[in-house]
């Protein structure tokens, strides 16, 4: 499994329109967007996925995927919040989708 967050965005390879960013959180609008109105929450240390990653850092990607959602949900009318798991998880980095049409 590839971690596209690691060797292109946290390596600063990959330039990204960011939302939010503090020391262990970055949010930014999707390079690829599935969405019309598409963000991305991940962490700026490597965890593997939602399953792996420590509680602290859970809280600080959740409080900020709160965040962006609120802002979604004033702007667009709702969002979608998604991680992926096993199977689903095309990336091997943690990261949550915040999503609107
Ligand atoms: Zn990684």
């Amino acid at each position: 499994m590839s971690d596209w967050y690691c060797e292109e965005l946290l390596s600063g390879r990959t330039e990204v329109e960011r939302i939010f960013e503090d020391e262990s959180v970055i949010a930014y609008w999707h390079t690829r967007p599935h969405y019309a109105h598409h963000a991305v929450v991940t962490t700026k240390v490597h965890a593997d996925s939602l399953l792996s990653v420590d509680a602290g850092t859970l809280a600080s990607v959740f409080e900020v995927v709160r965040a962006v959602a609120a802002l979604f949900v004033a702007e667009y009318g709702g969002a979608h919040v998604v991680t992926n798991l096993g199977a689903y998880q095309e990336e091997s980095h943690f990261h949550v989708h915040v999503g609107a049409e």
